[in-house]
């Protein structure tokens, strides 16, 4: 697994703990060693997707690159935008309020972490795409929020293929069943799977498994042809395998804090 690169200090300073503050206050329009380095990252992700592409028989071009920018500071994201990104991804709803707050118009951001209820009125009509719907009490209340904002909200049901009992998502077998419920509800647009592979072993098998289903649901519903799957250490075996998504936090914007790295929604 090679795709973490090296800690540079300046990464670790910018992704710690009290940094956003600092970053914040530094000047918008300066471009910073720091905004190059990202610009290197993102170029050279970009290639090693562009190659895994080829590999799987596809074009780069329909593999979007999500950077998550959980725990990120503000000023980092502008880095990446300066760098011509423009999709993010959150974890957390208060995070997803306050950068949105922070940084305007004019991205797309994903929401990939659990979400509670009453957090979906953060969330609905925020997002371009909502990776982590899981059950249908979530999917219905999403719809909802979504018909009162007089918005569709595009969404994925996020599969826990691994059956690993710390994941969220759908076990396998259920999942169709969810997508077809979902189908029926106004307001949401279930558009494929996410899945988030166990740690302790080897991916392929799991994107390949989210990849088979997501094939026999497309027959039902031609709308399903997204496949979100692949994050830093990862992402080639998973566009290898089909992705039409990969998440990247640490691969770009460097490591993150271990003890907050694992905290949940
Ligand atoms: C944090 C996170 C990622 C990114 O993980 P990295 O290892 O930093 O690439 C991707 N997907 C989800 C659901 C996450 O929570």
């Amino acid at each position: 697994m090679t795709a973490t690169p090296a800690a540079t200090p300046a990464a670790g300073r910018a992704a710690g703990p009290g940094s956003a503050r600092a970053d914040a206050a530094s000047p918008p329009s300066e471009p910073s060693g720091n905004g190059a380095e990202l610009a290197r990252r993102l170029a050279a992700v970009r290639e090693r997707i562009d190659a895994a592409a080829r590999r799987g028989g596809r074009d780069g071009a329909e593999v979007t690159l999500v950077a998550v920018s959980k725990e990120v500071a503000a000023a980092r994201v502008l880095d990446a935008v300066r760098a011509g990104h423009r999709d993010f991804g959150e974890n957390r709803a208060q995070e997803l309020t306050r950068k949105l707050g922070e940084l305007g118009d004019g991205l797309s951001w994903h929401f990939l972490g659990r979400l509670q209820r009453n957090k979906v009125t953060d969330v609905v009509g925020a997002v371009t795409l909502l990776h982590s719907v899981d059950r249908l009490e979530l999917g219905e209340a999403v719809a909802r929020r979504a018909r009162a904002l007089g918005v569709v909200q595009r969404v994925l049901v996020q599969v826990n293929v691994g059956q690993d009992p710390a994941k969220a998502g759908v076990d396998p077998i259920a999942a169709p069943r969810l997508v077809a419920q979902l189908h029926e509800l106004d307001g949401l647009r279930c558009e494929g799977l996410m899945t988030v592979p166990p740690a302790d072993r080897d991916p392929q098998p799991d994107f390949a498994a989210l990849r088979t289903i997501g094939n026999s649901l497309r027959n039902r519903f031609p709308e399903m042809v997204h496949l979100s799957m692949g994050m830093s250490g990862d992402f080639e075996a998973a566009v290898e395998e089909g992705a039409t998504i990969v998440r990247l936090g640490q691969a770009l914007f460097g490591p993150r804090p271990p003890a907050r790295a694992e905290r949940r929604t």
